[in-house]
């Protein structure tokens, strides 16, 4: 018996963090990204993930890698930068670094982003200053964002428990009890702690993919939100020839991967113009390291008229006034309320887990995967069919177990696809 094949049948309670973080390492580079022999991999990481990072890039050369590189992220340098730097250098970004980076997805890099940053490390600090950042920062980086969110490279996104992050999860945890249970909840929700990861993923994408198939059969032209308290009462209209999508993707270049570990959701592209009525978030929202929370928007004709929040309200404002497109709507997704990550009941403050737990749209930029034929036509002809477009592509939590969801079709029936957050 090899040493793998022994690990395998030791139950994953019994293993070593080690072995565990091994495993999903393995799930990152074999299901997240399908790395193929010979691929170069790009990967960011905080430095507080270090560890996760060293098995992935591990994982990635035994798979045949050619070169990994790995940029890190380090919070307190991050801080350093709002608390010292000059004011001209909230307005910049390192735009020779992301056009490196875009190149080398052209030249056929797959790329892998492993999140755990403190989401709440720029509460403290100012919003404008915030949002100057935020806003340089899309821009430096749409070359090589444009690659991604049009699938033309395969990627995908895996979490780490850091110290920081842990203890907004669990607060009144010591530190080491905080990080520990992060990590257990992270590799629940990433299915990794079962006997054979790689064949559940094979199984949850099937799953997801038969959802999928059935809403796209149906055609609907609008989604239909509504809450028992009346606070969400959210017509969205679906963009012409939309397309749901769930689980995994083939990439432009012809690699076969999941973009998000964890994954749970069908998700398509609304019509910018046709959104009408009233939501409020389920979840707060952890957006590039400050806290919105009570988000309640009013939509008129596909755009937010009215924005509020309970806390970062400025932040909110200047995130939907970074462009034309970032008060409008790019992603529509469903996720049902018995999800594991729903059931855990733990608030991640992380959108990669909480857009996991509930159903939820995106404001900014539409997936031109989502569009039937989408990755050949260019902006205007995705506009021309609803999709839109932005700098932005933030996701924000609707759905809870009190939330209704109906199919519209395009005579106006009603199908009642959702009741109190679970699958009709
Ligand atoms: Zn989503
Ligand atoms: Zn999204």
């Amino acid at each position: 018996m090899s040493v793998a094949e022994e690990i395998r049948t030791t139950p994953f309670a019994e293993l070593s963090l080690d072995e565990k973080l091994d495993r999903l390492a393995e799930v990152a580079v074999k299901v997240g990204l399908g790395l193929k022999e010979g691929q170069e991999l790009i990967m960011t990481a905080p430095l507080d993930a270090l560890p996760l990072a060293r098995k992935i890039i591990e994982q990635a050369y035994k798979s045949g890698a050619k070169l990994v590189t790995t940029f890190y992220s380090d919070d307190p340098s991050v801080l350093a930068r709002f608390q010292y730097a000059p004011d001209a250098s909230f307005d910049y970004a390192p735009t020779w670094l992301q056009d490196a980076i875009a190149n080398g997805f052209r030249s056929g890099a797959a790329r892998l982003a492993i999140a755990g940053a403190n989401p709440a490390l720029l509460s403290k600090q100012d919003p404008a200053k915030v949002a100057r950042v935020n806003v340089a920062a899309s821009k430096a980086g749409k070359p090589a964002m444009e690659l991604i969110t049009r699938h033309e490279i395969n990627w995908t996104i895996v979490a780490a428990a850091t110290p920081e992050w842990a203890k907004l999860v669990f607060p009144g945890e010591p530190d080491e009890t905080a990080v520990a249970k992060l990590w257990e909840a992270i590799f629940a929700a990433s299915r990794v702690s079962v006997e054979d990861p790689v064949a559940e993923w094979r199984q949850h994408g099937e799953r997801l993919k038969k959802r999928v198939d059935m809403l796209n059969a149906k055609r609907f032209s609008a989604l239909h939100f509504k809450s028992a308290d009346g606070t969400t009462d959210l017509k969205v209209g679906l963009a012409d020839e939309h397309l749901w999508a769930g689980g995994g993707t083939t990439a432009g270049n012809g690699i076969y991967c999941q973009p998000n570990i964890p994954t749970e959701e069908c998700f398509t592209t609304p019509h910018k113009d046709r959104i009408d009525g009233v939501v409020r978030a389920s979840k707060p929202l952890s957006h590039q390291g400050t806290l919105i929370e009570n988000i309640a928007v009013r939509f008129e004709g596909g755009k937010i008229v009215e924005a509020t929040a309970t806390a970062g309200e400025d932040v909110l404002n200047r995130l939907i006034s970074t462009d034309e497109g970032a008060r409008r709507l790019g992603e529509v997704a469903l996720v049902p309320h018995n999800s594991p990550i729903a059931q855990s009941g733990i608030l991640f403050w992380n959108t990669l887990f909480d857009e996991n737990a509930a159903s939820h749209i995106a404001l900014g930029q539409a997936y031109s995967t989502c569009i039937i034929g989408g990755e050949k036509m260019d902006s205007a002809q995705l506009a021309s069919l609803g999709a839109n477009e932005s700098l932005i592509h933030v996701d924000w939590m609707i759905g809870s177990a009190e939330m209704d969801v109906d199919g519209i079709s395009a005579d106006g029936t009603a199908e009642p696809l959702m009741r109190k957050g679970a699958w009709v």
